[in-house]
């Protein structure tokens, strides 16, 4: 049972390896060590990551394994760009993290400039589409994290490779990264079928929250929770200032229902304005009669008339009623 894209496998396969000593054991390696050091990945996380590094060159890669395969392979890898009668290696001078499929074979990577003087490059780049790669499809640490998600029916989605890593070492790991804040259907269906609990744990800035407002509408509320990692601040930042114990009690008990986060994503600026207030209730009262405890309900009631100035409980609650009736 031989796969086709066994080929593809096995360029990457190889490319990680050639990368990953490079960090771990060479002079070249050095400095990327103590940039990697300073934001607290030890050589323990380097290995279980395979974390690797690309160097200032332009065809390592390409010297390297350019031998060893098929012409074709070579073309469809994504390791490589070709212009004119020159082949550049996709990746140099960056920080490696090898992308693998459920199975754990490596089927791309994901770069990090490291040096200051890049200041013009992205930040990441990751490998194109290819025939074993799909950034739709593919969520990162999903090999590693799928025991765990399947034991506890439950899978924490975070944007970057870097706030994985955080929570692993804060011992939680069933977590995996969609490499961005894009999450897609695909993502979510795959992720269906062995979780039902889906914890949203994305940075604490704008993008973010936009991030979770797509994200819960694409699961559905009724299998979201919520962490609001605070303002200004990523799940790897977050460990940085308060620890693995700070993170992994973020993750457990920080937690909040759909609808409080949508309270205050769609809450909007001129709230002492009348009409602002009777539409933010119209839109908010519907979301609150869906919610299957009546305890539940009625303590959103109560948070919301905290923010009304010209509203009490009887009539947010009537409002909440009305919608109940009509369901
Ligand atoms: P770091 O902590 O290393 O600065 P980060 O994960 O906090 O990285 P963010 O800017 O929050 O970086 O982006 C979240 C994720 O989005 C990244 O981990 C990466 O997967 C992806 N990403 C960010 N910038 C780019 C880019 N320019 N191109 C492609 N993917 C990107
Ligand atoms: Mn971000
Ligand atoms: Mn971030
Ligand atoms: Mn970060």
């Amino acid at each position: 049972k031989k796969d086709p894209n066994d080929p593809l496998y096995e360029i990457h396969n190889q490319a990680a390896r050639l990368y990953n000593i490079l960090l771990m054991s060479t002079e070249l390696g050095e400095s990327a060590r103590k940039y990697l050091l300073d934001r607290g990945i030890s050589l323990d996380i380097i290995k279980r990551f395979n974390i690797g590094l690309a160097p200032d060159e332009e065809d390592f890669i390409y010297k390297n394994l350019s031998n060893k395969f098929d012409e074709e392979i070579l073309a469809n890898s994504g390791l490589f760009h070709f212009s004119n009668n020159k082949v550049f290696d996709a990746f140099s001078n960056r920080i490696m993290f090898p992308i693998t499929n459920e199975y754990g074979h490596t089927i791309g990577f994901s770069g990090r400039k490291w040096q200051e003087n890049d200041a013009s490059k992205a930040k990441y780049v990751n490998t194109s589409v290819t025939p074993i790669f799909d950034k739709s499809y593919e969520l990162w640490n999903f090999d590693k994290a799928k025991p765990t998600i399947s034991r506890n029916h439950e899978v924490y989605l975070m944007e970057g490779f870097m706030d994985v890593i955080a929570a692993y070492k804060a011992g939680v790991t069933n977590v995996v990264a969609s490499m961005g804040t894009a999450l897609t259907e695909k993502h979510v269906r795959r992720l269906k079928q062995i979780a039902k609990n889906f914890v949203l744990v994305y940075d604490g800035d704008s993008a973010g929250q936009n991030a979770i407002y797509k994200a819960m509408n694409l699961i559905g509320e009724a299998s979201v929770q919520i962490v609001k990692v605070p303002e200004g601040l990523d799940p790897d930042e977050y460990y940085k200032s308060y620890g693995a114990e700070g993170l992994s009690r973020l993750m457990v008990s920080g937690r909040i229902q759909p609808i409080e986060f949508l309270i205050e994503f769609l809450r909007p600026e001129n709230l002492s304005n009348l009409q602002v207030q009777l539409d933010f209730i119209e839109k908010i009262a519907p979301m609150i009669a869906r919610i299957p405890s009546i305890t539940a309900q009625d303590a959103y009631v109560r948070k919301l008339v905290e923010i009304l100035p010209d509203f009490e409980y009887n009539q947010v609650e009537r409002a909440v009623n009305l919608r109940r009736e009509n369901m």
